[in-house]
């Protein structure tokens, strides 16, 4: 849909735990405004890649501060659904596993969060934007006008990681077991929801969506409503 002349371009925020239905919410939400999407996570989650990739990830658990030479020339860009770090399609492999893993430590990284929140306001200095992640709605856009936090049951959401997960792995690859998945995504709640910089938390203005017994369509149609009321508002 096409964003009418004259009409309000808001910015709305979308933060919560892991695998609560964000991305694909934003994603469709942002498609119905005709505006643009996001992923925070996977900004998180290239910097973890390369970090994995250039076998660093044990020097930065003693010296975190090294992390800034990993930082220095990175580029991070959006093309439709696809992630390109440094020019290269990282779009499947920052959703491995062993992404997963590390992500939650290199985004306690206050050097990370430092140079990925820059990014992310420049991104959505034009406004029109739906932005996932942990801290939109806390730290990156604090007067972003519609805030939500989406939540679901913690089963629920291994269910819906490990689908995706079959959905995206090769074939005869080995994929790990519905309840360790499911620990690893209270583990990596956990660690988001207590580090120092940046925490998970729940904006106090936050509208608090529960996801669990809602289908995609509902919570889609739920922040819709609520981001065209604000639109409306102001016209
Ligand atoms: O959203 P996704 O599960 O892909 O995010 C991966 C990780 O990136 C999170 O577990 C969190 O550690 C980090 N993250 C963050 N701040 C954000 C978005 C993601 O710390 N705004």
């Amino acid at each position: 849909m096409k964003q009418e002349i004259g009409k309000k371009r808001i910015i709305i925020a979308i933060d919560g735990p892991a695998a609560s239905g964000k991305s694909t919410t934003a994603r469709r939400v942002a498609q119905q405004l005709g505006y643009t999407y996001i992923d925070t996570g996977a900004m998180y989650r290239t910097v973890t890649l390369k970090a994995l990739q250039q076998g660093v990830l044990d020097d930065l658990r003693n010296s975190p501060e090294s992390v800034s030479s990993l930082l220095q020339d990175i580029v991070i860009r959006f093309d439709g659904d696809r992630v390109l770090v440094d020019g290269r399609d990282v779009t499947a492999e920052i959703r491995e596993n062993r992404v997963s893993r590390e992500v939650s430590f290199i985004s306690s990284l206050k050097p990370v969060r430092d140079r990925l929140r820059e990014m992310q306001r420049e991104m959505g200095r034009q406004r029109a934007v739906v932005m996932d992640g942990r801290d939109i709605g806390t730290v990156v856009f604090p007067d972003a006008e519609l805030k939500i936090f989406l939540v679901a049951d913690a089963r629920k959401r291994a269910e819906r990681r490990y689908a995706e997960l079959i959905a995206t792995t090769p074939k005869g690859t080995e994929l790990p077991d519905l309840d360790v998945l499911e620990e690893e995504i209270k583990r990596r709640d956990r660690d988001d929801a207590e580090r120092e910089h940046a925490p998970l938390r729940k904006h106090p203005e936050a509208h608090e969506i529960d996801t669990s017994d809602l289908t995609i369509e509902r919570q889609v149609d739920i922040v819709y409503n609520l981001a065209l009321e604000i639109e409306k508002d102001d016209r």
